[in-house]
């Protein structure tokens, strides 16, 4: 097998260097923990951006998933249904607000179904979305339209009729709101901007806001489920049912599965040739994703989630850190905002063998696995701690 060296250099020779990536090849993983081409063990408390955020890396549960399906049938094109997509849907309405389900690959790709959906479902002349200032909705250029401008320098022209308001800002978004606007896009909790929540009421002023100009609310669910907050789907603190909602990341256990989720008022708009996507709901993803769905209500992860959750923020607001001046989040998905740039924390746990990231400079982020061992988990957070306490 190449060394970490040789995987470093081949990757800088062949691979577009759109990431800005570490010099660290990974080459295993198992529930919280990963190792690299030298043999070194992370403890993992980020979870590939989420996207094995509930199950670890490598769950058994999966992969005995993904082989038995492997062997049985792969792929079978959409013109015909298949056993393990239509589990996959079922698990995914019956736990939230019925409807239908479209299944693709990627957050990004859920998001530009949901922009078409919502376009048709708003009718004619109703093209405008409104977003929030610190969203994240991806990088296809529907999604990308409704994500920050840093995002999309040298891209432009953008779709028209974006407009970004302030999360909280409930008067924002009603002078936002038109008869051409189709649909407010929303995350339940903002993943890339901080780690921010929304409160109770602004989330319930938005669907009543929506709902009086007659626009679709679109949650953006893709970081923030499933189980990942304490609740299967993260709408759910809120007391709001949104008419959209798009999922990805961890829905497959690091198998790439994302859907576009459609209330059951909207669940017919998209009629034959009006969306599709050639691998989107194959036999072997979808596998995945309801062994996944399986998983967490098997192993009650959502209250577990939501328990664990709530003893991290608790360890990391009395652990003395003078540098942390919050710590907030749902669940297992956590920011810890400090007084100064982050970088220097996610590079000092990384030399000590844990991974967490930062985003917006200061805002460090958490989302290990739901599945992550105690033990393990312990020794991250003192890891972390001690970084901290230090700085
Ligand atoms: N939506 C949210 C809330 C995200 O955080 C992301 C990615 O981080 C996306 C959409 C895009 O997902 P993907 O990278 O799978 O396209």
């Amino acid at each position: 097998m190449a060394t970490q060296r040789e995987l470093v250099e081949m990757t800088n020779k062949h691979l577009i260097p759109n990431y800005g990536r570490l010099p660290v090849a990974m080459v295993r993983g198992q529930g919280g923990r990963l190792w690299d081409a030298d043999g070194r063990e992370y403890v993992d408390l980020f979870g590939g951006f989420g996207a094995v955020g509930v199950t670890g890396h490598s769950h058994p549960a999966v992969a005995a998933a993904i082989k038995r399906q492997a062997d049985l049938l792969q792929c079978c094109g959409n013109l015909f249904t298949n056993a393990p997509q239509v589990e996959l849907a079922k698990a995914i309405t019956e736990r939230a607000f019925g409807g239908k389900v479209f299944f693709c690959h990627s957050g990004a790709e859920a998001n530009e179904a949901a922009i078409k959906l919502a376009r048709l479902a708003a009718g004619a002349g109703r093209y405008k979305i409104v977003s929030f200032n610190d969203c994240f909705h991806g990088r296809t250029m529907g999604a990308l339209s409704l994500t920050p401008e840093k995002f999309q320098k040298g891209f432009e022209p953008m779709l028209p009729g974006n407009v970004k308001v302030n999360l909280g800002d409930i008067d924002a978004v009603r002078s936002a709101l038109d008869d051409k606007t189709a649909a407010v896009i929303v995350e339940p909790i903002q993943g890339e901007g901080g780690m921010n929540v929304p409160t109770e009421r602004f989330m319930r002023d938005l669907r009543a806001a929506c709902d009086s100009a007659g626009a679709l609310l679109i949650c953006d669910e893709v970081w923030t489920a499933p189980a990942r907050t304490g609740k299967w789907f993260a709408y759910q603190h809120y007391g709001v049912t949104p008419d959209i909602m798009t999922l990805g990341k961890a829905c497959g256990g690091g198998i790439p599965v994302a859907a576009c989720v459609a209330a059951p008022k909207h669940q017919d708009v998209l009629q034959p040739g009006k969306h599709g996507c050639t691998l989107g709901g194959n036999p072997l993803c979808a596998a995945a994703g309801a062994a996944v769905f399986k998983l967490i209500e098997e192993q009650n992860l959502v209250a577990l989630a939501a328990a664990k959750g709530e003893a991290i923020m608790q360890r990391m607001r009395t652990a003395g850190a003078k540098c942390v001046k919050e710590v907030r989040g749902k669940g297992m998905m956590i920011g810890i905002e400090l007084d100064k740039p982050g970088k220097d924390v996610v590079t000092k746990c990384m030399e000590r063998g844990v991974l967490i990231n930062v985003t917006q400079e200061t805002v460090l982020r958490l989302a290990p696995a739901i599945v992550i061992e105690d033990s393990l988990l312990d020794k991250g957070l003192e890891t972390l701690i001690d970084v901290l306490v230090n700085l």
